[in-house]
């Protein structure tokens, strides 16, 4: 697996990603689109996991495997939808 940023091969181990120790605080990064249409729920995926690039220091935030399994499946409606204005 290659670093996104510098193309380093030195990415360190899978790690829980979180905002900070405070109680509340979130556990996760939240990837969302728009609506894909009227009556459905929008779209949206929680990153729980991260790893750091031993070089540049880069994070780069992972899906967990059910969230995966789930955008893996859902992929292919969400074309079209980036770019819009979301609610
Ligand atoms: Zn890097």
């Amino acid at each position: 697996m290659r670093c996104g940023v510098c193309g380093s091969e030195r990415l360190g181990p899978l790690g829980e990603l979180t905002s900070g120790n405070r109680p509340g605080d979130q556990r996760y990064l939240r990837l969302r689109f728009p609506r894909p249409k009227l009556l459905s729920a929008r779209p949206q995926y929680d990153a729980y996991y991260a790893r750091a690039c031993r070089d540049c220091g880069a994070v780069i935030p992972f899906l967990g495997p059910a969230v995966l399994k789930r955008f893996a499946a859902e992929a292919e409606g969400l074309e079209g939808l980036e770019g819009e204005e979301g609610g």
